[in-house]
């Protein structure tokens, strides 16, 4: 079969460019001070002063990264963590990816697609925990078609129980030629997101046979391009950290990114840093493994390079953590995360291995960890509002335009943790979260905007009125 890369398909990960940044560059205190004081003025780093970050290694200079990436967090994203929660639709894979557990060879795994009744099932589990942003995820096989993506689409946005719905799907899928990018961005997609696992070629080779489909690493590379060119224009992109050199993934994100603004005028809107992790019939060479402290040097260093792509922080990290790396730039979690086919439905009692990709880290309810941001000090979102309202892609400017957050995010934060809270929160929770509503009240400036605001949440709370936003 012919494939059709996009306009401006090529091979721009340079990986001798890319290795002579990580082994070369020597760690010079001066010039790391003057890319972080660059950072905090919130402009985008280039590659090569990317790879200054990553080469400052003494203790104290690794700390003021972190806390440079904690002030530019609060700068740029405020206190407000976007909540969401993955759904596996389907677990039949052609590929061979070393590192996971639905690879086709793997006669031992669990194979299992939702059917409608099932996925029924699970978006209703979903919404009657309060969620109302999912990510739908699928192994690559010739079942999952993008008619079969769209289809899948729309029916999750028909599911409604009591007050609840789904309000945003991404999907994670294999890349697509422009032609299946179009028929699921008609379904009403948001994000499209895919992770190039990692950019380096050799190591990309070894993970994914020659003879699969993801074998080829450009027609993936240039995935994203051809959905840009399909009309997707809110991407995700990511690393599967642990496969090569953290550095240089580091690096291939930060170029992957330059890429997209360059060529399409629009940047990927989310950046993805899973780490690998065990999973049932999965031996790997630990090499290149991710240490805790490098980990959060690489979220701290994305947070300053790209400093309004939002970060995503999966539940396959601890809770410990995500505690703690959520402070160096994270803006979305997902939680209450079960990544078995069909597990929102079953009782929560621990993972079996081999129906499931691999193991999570962070296993606690959706109510748990929503009152524990929020005595953290954090703002629980489910907000939607910016692709329901068209605010996307080139004209999304979200957070760029000077007092965004201020008119959209915070208002759109507050209202739909509100309805969380009436609808479907623990008391012990709601009672932390209400605290955590008026206290956020009280700083937003007295004004107009304000008494909307307050209107808004009286009608939430005292006319049952749902899904009002800014
Ligand atoms: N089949 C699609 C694809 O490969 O693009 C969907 C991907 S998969 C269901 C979502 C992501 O999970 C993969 O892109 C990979 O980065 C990640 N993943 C796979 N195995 C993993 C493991 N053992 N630990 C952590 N993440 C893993
Ligand atoms: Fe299949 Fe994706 Fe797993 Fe690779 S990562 S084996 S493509 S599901």
């Amino acid at each position: 079969m012919m494939k059709n890369l996009s306009k401006h398909g090529a091979d721009f990960i340079d990986d001798a460019k890319i290795n002579d940044l990580v082994k070369n560059m020597k760690e010079d205190k001066g010039r790391v001070r003057a890319i972080i004081a660059k950072s905090m003025e919130k402009k985008p780093l280039a590659v090569e002063e990317t790879a200054v970050l990553l080469s400052a290694e003494s203790p104290d200079l690794v700390e003021e990264i972190f806390n440079a990436a904690r002030q530019l967090k609060k700068d740029v994203y405020g206190n407000r963590i976007v909540i969401f929660a993955p759904l596996y639709i389907g677990n039949y894979c052609v590929n061979e990816c070393a590192y996971c557990a639905f690879r086709r060879s793997l006669r031992t795994t669990v194979r299992k697609t939702l059917n409608q009744d099932e996925l029924i099932a699970q978006v209703e589990a979903l919404e009657d925990s309060g969620h109302k942003r999912l990510i739908l995820v699928f192994g690559e096989h010739p079942d999952y078609t993008p008619d079969f993506i769209a289809e899948t689409v729309r029916t999750v946005y028909t599911v409604k129980r009591g007050h609840g719905e789904i309000r945003r799907v991404n999907i994670n899928a294999a890349p697509m030629d422009h032609e299946g990018y179009r028929k699921v961005k008609d379904s009403g997609i948001g994000t499209y997101q895919i992770f190039q696992e990692t950019y380096h070629h050799e190591t990309y080779a070894k993970v994914h046979p020659a003879h699969t489909h993801k074998g080829d690493y450009l027609w993936r590379l240039d995935g994203l391009s051809r959905a840009f060119e399909s009309g997707c224009d809110d991407m995700g992109i990511g690393a599967l950290f642990g496969l090569y050199n953290w550095k240089f993934e580091v690096l291939g994100l930060v170029t992957h990114s330059h890429h997209l603004q360059k060529t399409y005028g629009v940047g990927p809107h989310t950046i993805s840093f899973p780490r690998v992790r065990p999973a049932h019939g999965v031996e790997l060479d630990r090499k290149y493994f991710v240490s805790d402290h490098d980990f959060k040097r690489l979220v701290a260093i994305l947070r300053l390079s790209v400093p309004y792509t939002g970060m995503i922080l999966t539940a396959r990290e601890t809770a410990e953590i995500r505690r703690e790396v959520m402070a160096f730039g994270v803006s979305q979690i997902d939680a209450g995360t079960r990544i078995e086919l069909a597990g929102y439905t079953k009782k929560a009692e621990g993972q079996e291995l081999n129906k499931e990709q691999f193991q999570i880290g962070d296993v606690r309810p959706m109510d748990e960890i929503l009152r524990e941001l929020m005595q953290n000090g954090y703002v629980p979102s489910f907000c939607t509002s910016c692709y329901r309202s068209g605010r996307t892609g080139q004209i999304f400017m979200e957070y760029a335009i000077p007092g965004f957050i201020e008119k959209f995010c915070t208002p759109n934060a507050l209202l739909t943790l509100e309805e969380y809270l009436l609808d479907y929160s623990s008391p012990e929770t709601r009672k932390v979260g209400e605290k955590l509503v008026a206290e956020e009240l009280q700083k937003i400036k007295e004004g107009p905007q304000k008494q909307k605001l307050l209107e808004r949440l009286n009608n939430i709370r005292n006319a049952g009125d749902r899904d009002l936003y800014f």
